[in-house]
């Protein structure tokens, strides 16, 4: 797939608020620092769609754009900045449970994990989460130009095992060499059929 525009419509952080746009969506999550921006900006091709290093006062939204005119990538704020209050965690909590329950068009979550870090019970369990209200979860090992071709396998095969995953269906990805972005989307276009 050739990516040919990307355009922002908005940010939300509630459903009243998410743009009407009827079309199939993909969402991308992951810890703070996991490589959210640089993964999606790789993928579309573009420098600066996603800012990249936001302070966390500047992610507490949902970002939509729109991609082809044909499908919605979505940008959720990343999880586990220390500098939140239990106020801004609940709110975060409620934002991406509205997000995975009232919002038909979203067909997968993307979840970004840096290759380097081996996954906990966090991850786990939002796995879980999401697959619980039935939205696939596509797990994507980001940053992998950090590890030498043969750490690599053997990183991904642990991560799998961990998260009683099939190695095979984690995608590793580099935002600097720009791995893994045929297949993201390709993935995301035999989901568009
Ligand atoms: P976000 O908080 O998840 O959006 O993460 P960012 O995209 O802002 O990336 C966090 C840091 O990791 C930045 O310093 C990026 O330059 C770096 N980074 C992100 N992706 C990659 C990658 O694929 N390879 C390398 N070497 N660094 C990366």
């Amino acid at each position: 797939m050739q990516i040919q525009k990307a355009d922002f419509i908005k940010s939300a952080a509630t459903q009243s608020h998410y743009p009407q746009t009827n079309k199939p969506e993909f969402a991308f999550f992951g810890r703070s620092n996991a490589g959210k921006s640089s993964l999606i900006n790789m993928l579309v091709n573009r420098k600066n769609l996603v800012k990249t290093g936001s302070r966390p006062g500047m992610t507490r939204l949902i970002n939509f754009f729109l991609i082809n005119d044909s499908f919605v990538l979505t940008d959720l704020p990343g999880y586990g900045y220390a500098q939140r209050s239990k106020e801004e965690n609940k709110a975060f909590d409620y934002m991406l449970y509205e997000y995975a329950t009232q919002r038909p068009e979203l067909k997968t979550i993307f979840f970004l994990m840096d290759l380097r870090r081996p996954p906990t019970n966090v991850e786990k369990d939002t796995i879980l989460y999401f697959e619980n209200f039935d939205i696939e979860v596509i797990v994507v090992a980001t940053k992998a130009d950090k590890l030498s071709n043969n750490k690599t396998s053997p990183a991904i095969h642990s991560m799998a095992s961990y998260l009683q995953r099939i190695p095979e269906l984690i995608y590793p990805t580099s935002a600097v060499s720009k791995k893994g972005r045929a297949d993201i989307l390709k993935l995301i276009e035999t989901r568009l059929k």
